[in-house]
């Protein structure tokens, strides 16, 4: 049976930024001051949005952490989803549909095999698991083709890692997901070179897997610190609709923290690092198109 999109929070979310030819900051949160001040600042900007967790968090925190994210991002004035970002490992992937089978449901996921060496074993692998969010009502990501960067991971990319786009519509048709993040030249981390994106594949996947397509799946771009404004507005153009941010609004929240914690009143400190983050994810409603559209 198909997934149901009507009734997914996330994929509502962007099935109205497709139609309005703008993105969705999908914005990486580490704790409590995070998730309420980018729920300000969506409120503040009539912006939708995405509160993206990575796993480590949801191990660090457990599950009265994940249902304050969901019931906090649920209760804004605006919409805005919880989706988790980059489960890799059975444990990860399993803790969230246990705990979505328990009642703590995030509204998305992303199932990450790309690790594995070919296709077919990423395929045979994220399956089951892809079944399982679908059934319990978590829409889906999943990644294909090979992004470089994390912790030590390669600088460069050759042109063996970028996603095909024939092969993302059968690794769709296969999977049955909802969101495909493509390896376009996007690196995760620090880009040492500028970074050099094949905005004509983005082009080319759109009109092959995006919506409307026969895969109706939604384009992530993953891998965006250091990008200049005009290479995120080219990617909008081209449909990635789903936008991961993390460091931008990470980095001058902890600065901020990291400057003023010996001196000052602690509720204190923690609101004006929480006034960057906000900042921050202001700018991208802007830059995104997505402030005034909720
Ligand atoms: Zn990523």
């Amino acid at each position: 049976m198909p997934f149901d999109h009507t009734n997914n929070r996330t994929l509502r979310i962007l099935h109205a930024a497709a139609a309005g030819g703008y993105a969705i900051n999908a914005q990486s949160c580490y704790d409590a001051q995070s998730v309420i001040a980018l729920v300000r600042a969506a409120e503040a900007s009539r912006s939708p949005a995405l509160c993206q967790l990575f796993p480590v968090t949801m191990a660090q925190f457990g599950k009265p952490f994940v249902q304050f994210c969901l019931d906090t991002c649920h209760a804004a004035s605006v919409p805005i989803a919880v989706h988790l970002d980059h489960a890799a490992s059975d444990e990860d992937i399993t803790r969230a549909l246990d705990w979505a089978e328990q009642g703590t449901a995030l509204d998305s996921i992303m199932i990450d095999c790309s690790h594995f060496d070919t296709d077919e074993e990423n395929i045979n692998m994220a399956k089951p698991y892809v079944e399982r969010a679908n059934r319990l009502g978590l829409a889906v990501e999943v990644e294909l083709g090979r992004l470089a960067g994390g912790e030590a991971g390669v600088r460069v990319i050759d042109e063996g890692m970028l996603t095909k786009p024939d092969k993302a519509e059968r690794f769709l048709t296969e999977l049955g997901a909802q969101m495909l993040a493509p390896s376009i030249g996007n690196i995760h981390g620090r880009y040492i070179n500028p970074p050099a994106f094949h905005l004509d594949l983005l082009e080319k996947l759109q009109s092959t897997v995006g919506p409307g397509t026969s895969s109706n799946a939604y384009l992530v771009l993953h891998g965006t610190d250091d990008l200049p404004d005009s290479l995120f507005t080219d990617c909008i153009k081209r449909g990635a609709y789903k936008i991961n941010v993390n460091s931008w609004a990470r980095d001058p929240q902890v600065e901020y923290w990291a400057k003023h914690l010996s001196g000052g009143a602690l509720p204190e400190v923690y609101e004006g690092g929480m006034v960057e983050f906000e900042k921050v994810c202001k700018r991208f409603f802007d830059l995104f198109g997505s402030a005034g559209k909720a």
